[in-house]
This record gives C-alpha cells, sequence and structure tokens, in this order.
C-alpha cells in the first residue's frame, strides 16, 4: 500500500464480483479493492454482505411530493392528479417545498440513495419557487446525495404563455436536465422541437414524461426517436412512464425497443405511479400498465425503475426505497428469479448509465460511496428488500440503521 487509508471495509461482497473483498477508502475517495487490504486504520467487519456505491434515483419529483393531506381530491387518474396539483402550486413558497423535499431525501438517505434526478415544475403558476427550494436542497444535502435537477413544463409549454422564458432561466440559473410532458400541450410535437432547441443550445440531456396511457394506436414516441436522430442525442434522450409499450402486441414491443436501440434513448418505468394511474376505465381485469424495461434492458437499451411520486395525488405511497420499488416491479411485471440482478442494476448501475454518471460504482478514484445491504448478493437483496445496515457519501458516514432484535419466550 502506498497510500495511507481512513478506513476498510472487511469481507464485502460486490455486484458482479465473485468472492469477497476488502474497500480501503482514503479521504473521500476509494483507494483500493483487494482480496486482503494490510494497513493499519479503523475497520468496518461487513461479514460478506452486499456493498453498493448507492441506490440512483433517476426520476422523482421533491416539489410535489407529501402533499396529500393538503388536497381532498377524488383520486381519478391522471388528468384529476395534473389538476390537484396545479391548484395547489400557486401557493407553493420556497420554504413549504424545501421542508416537503427534505422529507423525502432524508428517507432516500435512510434507504441508501446517494445520487438522484429531481423533475421540478416550471411555469407561471409556481415560478421559479420550486426551483429555487430544490436549488437549496441540492446544496443542503450535498453531503449525503448528488442531487440532479430536471426543470420541465407539467401543464404544457406552446399552450402556456411564458412557460418557455421561465425554463430558459432557470437553465441560466443551473438547472442540469431539461424535462418535457408533450401529453399535456395542445401541440405536443412543437414541444418536442422547442425542447430539443432549448437542450442544445444549453447542451443539457433530455428527459421527457411520455406515452403515459394504453392506447397503442399513436405514440409520440416516434417523434422522440427522430428528433434524438436529428440532433444527434444519442445517449443523452430518456422517456418515463412510455406505459403504450406495455400495452402494444410483441411484433409492436420488438419493433419499438429497435427503434429506441437505434437512437441510444433510455426508458425509466415508474411502477408506483404507473400502476396507481393506469387502466382507471377498466372495472375488472384491470392491466398493469407497467412496461417491461427488464427485457429492454435485455436489448442493451439504457433503462431505469424509479421513485417519480411520493405520498401526492399521482401516489399516495411512498417510502423513496428504491430497492421496495425494484420489488415491486420484479413482482408486477412477472420477473423470474434468474432476471433479480438485472432488475437490481435498474436502481443501482443502470440509471447512473442513463444519467451518465461516469464516477459511480466501488471502484478505485471512485467516490467513496458505500451503501451495505444485509443481504449476500444483489438478487436476494431484490426478492427481501433487504435493510440497508449503514452508508457512506464521499468517505463519510451518512446513516446507520440498528438490527432488529427478536425477544423468545425463555
Ligand atoms: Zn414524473
Amino acid at each position: 500500500m502506498t497510500e495511507a487509508l481512513d478506513l476498510i471495509f472487511r469481507d464485502a461482497t460486490l455486484p458482479g464480483r465473485a468472492g469477497t473483498v476488502d474497500v480501503g477508502v482514503s479521504g473521500r475517495r476509494i483507494a483500493a479493492i483487494e482480496p486482503r487490504i494490510e494497513a493499519d486504520a479503523p475497520e468496518i467487519a461487513l461479514h460478506g454482505r452486499l456493498a453498493i456505491a448507492g441506490f440512483v434515483d433517476s426520476h422523482i419529483h421533491l416539489d410535489k411530493a407529501c402533499l396529500l393531506g393538503r388536497c381532498g381530491h377524488v383520486h381519478g387518474g391522471l388528468a384529476a392528479a395534473i389538476r390537484a396539483v396545479s391548484a395547489m402550486k400557486q401557493s407553493f413558497t420556497e420554504e413549504d417545498v424545501h421542508a416537503r423535499g427534505a422529507q423525502v431525501l432524508d428517507r432516500a438517505i435512510a434507504k441508501g440513495t446517494t445520487r438522484m434526478r429531481t423533475h421540478v415544475e416550471v411555469d407561471p403558476r409556481v415560478g421559479l419557487r420550486g426551483f429555487e427550494a430544490v436549488k437549496a436542497l441540492k446544496r443542503d444535502y450535498a453531503w449525503a446525495l448528488d442531487l440532479s435537477i430536471c426543470v420541465f413544463p407539467q401543464e404544457g409549454l406552446t399552450n402556456d404563455p411564458g412557460t418557455e422564458e421561465l425554463l430558459v432561466a432557470a437553465l441560466n440559473g443551473g438547472a442540469d436536465v431539461l424535462g418535457g410532458c408533450p401529453y399535456t400541450d395542445t401541440a405536443p410535437h412543437d414541444q418536442i422541437e422547442r425542447l430539443f432547441a432549448l437542450a442544445e443550445r444549453f447542451d443539457v440531456d433530455l428527459d421527457f414524461h411520455l406515452d403515459f396511457d394504453l392506447d397503442p394506436s399513436w405514440t409520440h414516441l416516434d417523434e422522440v426517436c427522430r428528433r434524438t436522430e436529428r440532433h444527434r442525442y444519442h445517449g443523452r434522450v430518456t422517456v418515463g412512464h412510455v406505459t403504450k409499450m406495455s400495452a402494444c402486441a410483441p411484433e409492436t414491443f420488438a419493433r419499438t425497443a429497435q427503434r429506441l436501440s437505434e437512437a441510444g434513448i433510455a426508458v425509466t418505468a415508474l411502477p408506483a405511479t404507473d400502476l396507481y394511474l393506469m387502466g382507471r376505465d377498466h372495472t375488472h381485469n384491470i392491466p398493469r400498465g407497467v412496461t417491461p424495461v427488464h427485457r429492454l434492458a435485455r436489448e442493451g437499451i439504457a433503462c431505469s425503475i424509479a421513485t417519480n411520486n411520493v405520498l401526492n395525488p399521482f401516489t399516495p405511497f411512498g417510502d423513496a426505497s428504491l430497492l421496495r420499488m425494484a420489488n415491486l416491479y420484479a413482482n408486477v411485471a412477472q420477473v423470474e428469479p434468474e432476471a433479480f440482478d438485472l432488475c437490481f442494476d435498474l436502481v443501482t448501475s443502470a440509471p447512473a448509465r442513463l444519467m451518465n454518471l461516469t464516477d459511480y460504482g466501488i471502484a478505485p478514484g471512485h467516490p467513496a460511496d458505500i451503501v451495505v445491504l444485509d443481504a449476500g448478493s444483489p438478487a436476494a437483496a431484490l426478492a427481501e428488500i433487504a435493510e440497508p445496515i449503514l452508508g457512506f457519501k464521499n468517505g463519510r458516514q451518512t446513516f446507520a440503521h440498528a438490527p432488529a432484535q427478536i425477544f423468545r419466550p425463555r
């Protein structure tokens, strides 16, 4: 060892690597990974438990989380949820958004998340208040997770005067990614065109809410594919929901997967919201409405499973646990145990790839982000929703969970 170590994790199992290893940390970085590190430094014995670089939540809405008790609306589907939040967000203050976002971030940290992309609504009703609050959260929580901010027009762009100017102001003010929502726009293709132009101007990636219904007879995906190719944006565009793909026949699914692959477009499934909002017009035999992203991932398409909404009209559930979300997905998508590892990837390394994060993963030189799960493998962690026991961000401990105690009768 040439470098002095500050901490050694002993006998860790790492995803995709046989046997156990020691992981040495120096300052904020991982310095060494070896079967046995001989050095004098404080140690944490993992006894073969799984260590990962943390979960990566590629799609969550911090600005409209934790609104439940405030809305009293009828839970009737997507349009009703958008209307309910639209009415509420006029009264959002920066303090309010910050407090609700912080509540979710505290939970996400304790569930092992170390990287996150949050969508933030920007329009004349909320102005830049949500964006400013999330910017403050990014700064205030940098000790525990890297927060990437994706601003987007939830209620339309071309039909909502003033929205584009606000998006430009947010992009000038430090937004990292540009989002879209063509299905609420009166001119969806024009929105897609405007957003590609803006993304190119600011050199940011794009992340669309797209094709969020179960009618396979029409799609906005074709236009996003065309624009991605025209702007040479391969590897920089993500589409979320795309629930239409769960409703199309196998031949159409295969053809669409081929298109996505050629255009280099990534896909995010949002199981909690998709399950809650899709199929509302069915009285029985209700479709699941979750696109099988593990099958797209097998075709080499960058995919992720993400949280989306927490305790609001879009999804009145949520604990910000990505491992629980991956488990929910696997259950709903009837994933066989052989593909549990793949589903685990969809909340760790796959979203890191989708977000173009180049320093994710437990590897020498990377940030010392280490989350230990009470399981011996990714597949076991997924099947059992293993408890995250402890976590580090940039070499500093961020959380710990005490093991449960069982009190047997004498
Ligand atoms: Zn969303």
